[in-house]
């Protein structure tokens, strides 16, 4: 693993968030116009660094400008809509009057949490730190960031351009890899963001429960796809491997494996074939659009699974296969005829490597997908609403796509986030906002005569109360 040179000394670590508890103490994030003011700041970065944000994407994942340009599209909906909308989240909402409280103030105030600090993969290494920042800021907190060490560029970028831009009284970065984030991790802190692999996952909750501090886990792990008999085969394979070779295949809600009704199993493959020599052409590698891995050890990872699934005697190459670990290059691949219990079938692939699965429909699908950890997203292609409507209704995901792929991450008003396994709580929009949020109920009540008459029944000697049974 890469640990910039510049990592922060551990000695700093929880100084940095002491700094940020004094700022917080002076209430000055809580201001209405100092959150907008920063997410302004954030929308002017996005908006006039694209090119720099681009460059940086192209190094780290050879990244097309299409995929960072949708991402940044999403990013900049994501900041206008909090600036839009700040005022009515942070309203206090009052609750209804009961015969006890009808003379009273009762509310719920929309506080910040406090000091909290956001954890980044290096899949999307600037959305999903600047993503959950919106919603920090607009809850009013103060920040320490965490951007993935494995994404170099962009971590150099963001190391560069935060500070530039944002009141850093209010916001540390944190530099390096597992040891300084280790150490951040036994800092008090009032919330963990946290976005990346369940293993790791598990550490951070494990670390975050010495101090009771409350986390949201944004992970990964398997997620499905049943393709139904009915379905326009050419449309359902175009969408499959643009969802598939996006980044590389490394996007936590990629379709995963794929379970192709049993009657169809042959033309989608073809179709599967036919679509990525479209796509990308016969030599991938040649192509300037075709994304990278991260680094060589996930290169690596994906070439020893695939090396295991196809020294198995039923598995078909379909297409692809070919891999040049020192380029970070692993060609689309398509792999027929797969088994629950195969290699491809193990961990998240995090890669472009399709494994289709044969099944006789979608009770199979469903028995399959019951089994197994609850995905972050899952996917249903079928002309039949009752085929699709039978999978929603018998599974559990943490999100999901019907006839097609990730489209729930341009809706800046939909919770995502996942279930069991693949994460808790969730953000985007006014979900970000109450992530970061403490939602505190507030009764205030008067002293006035009347107030205090109706007081006065509750108070000892009940034997007078008009409540004494
Ligand atoms: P990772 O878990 O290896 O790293 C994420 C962050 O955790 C990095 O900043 C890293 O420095 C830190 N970290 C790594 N090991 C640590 C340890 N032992 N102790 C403390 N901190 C540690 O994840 P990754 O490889 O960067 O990202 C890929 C994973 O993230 C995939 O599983 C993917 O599905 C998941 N992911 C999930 C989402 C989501 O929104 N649910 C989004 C993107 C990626």
């Amino acid at each position: 693993m890469t640990v910039s040179s510049t990592a922060t000394p551990l000695t700093e670590i929880e100084a940095a968030v002491a700094q940020l508890r004094v700022t917080f103490g002076t209430n000055k994030t809580k201001a209405i116009s100092w959150r907008k003011q920063q997410l302004r700041q954030l929308y002017a970065f996005i908006r006039d660094q694209y090119p720099l944000i681009e460059a940086a994407l192209k190094k780290d994942l050879n990244r097309n400008p299409a995929d960072t340009q949708l991402e940044l599209v999403i990013l900049l909906n994501e900041v206008a809509d909090a600036i839009e909308h700040l005022e009515e989240w942070m309203k206090p909402t009052a609750s209804a009057p009961t015969l006890l409280t009808f003379l009273d103030t009762a509310v719920t105030r929309r506080e910040p949490l406090g000091v909290v600090c956001i954890i980044a993969p290096f899949n999307f290494p600037v959305q999903l730190l600047l993503g959950p920042l919106i919603a920090a800021i607009a809850a009013g907190n103060c920040v320490v960031l965490k951007p993935s060490e494995m994404a170099t560029a962009s971590e150099a970028l963001l190391i560069e351009w935060l500070p530039k831009i944002l009141d850093m009284d209010a916001f540390r970065i944190i530099v390096g890899g597992v040891k300084e984030t280790t150490r951040l991790l036994e800092v008090k802190l009032d919330h963990i963001f946290y976005t990346g692999s369940t293993s790791v996952g598990k550490i951070v909750m494990a670390a975050a429960a010495k101090q009771l501090t409350p986390v949201v886990l944004e992970l990964g792990g398997k997620s499905p796809v049943y393709i139904h008999k009915d379905v326009d085969i050419e449309v359902a394979a175009r969408r499959m491997c643009w969802a598939k070779t996006m980044n590389c295949g490394q996007v936590c809600i990629a379709p995963d494996y794929v379970m192709v009704h049993q009657d169809i199993v042959a033309p989608f493959a073809a179709a599967l074939r036919k679509v990525l020599l479209e796509f990308y052409t016969e030599d991938a590698k040649k192509s300037t659009e075709y994304p990278r891995m991260i680094n060589q050890a996930h290169t690596k990872r994906l070439v020893n699974v695939l090396d295991r699934q196809l020294a198995l005697k039923h598995s078909e190459l379909v297409i692809g296969g070919d891999h040049d670990v020192s380029d970070r290059y692993i060609a689309p691949t398509v792999v027929s005829n797969v088994k629950v219990s195969d290699p491809l079938m193990e961990d998240e692939i995090f890669g472009p490597l399709i494994g289709i699965l044969s099944v006789t429909g979608e009770d199979e699908a469903i028995e399959i997908i019951q089994s197994r950890d609850r995905p972050l997203a899952l996917y249903v292609s079928a002309k039949d609403t009752r085929v699709v409507n039978k999978i929603l209704d018998n599974t559990i995901s943490g999100v999901s796509v019907v006839n097609d792929y990730v489209f729930n991450m341009v809706l800046g008003d939909m919770p995502f986030g996942g279930v069991g396994s693949s994460g808790m709580g969730a953000y985007h929009g006014h979900s970000g906002f109450l992530a970061f949020t403490h939602q505190r109920g507030m009764v205030w009540r008067g002293t006035d005569f009347l107030t205090e008459t109706v007081h006065k029944f509750m108070y000892p000697p009940f034997a007078s109360s008009p409540f004494a049974l």
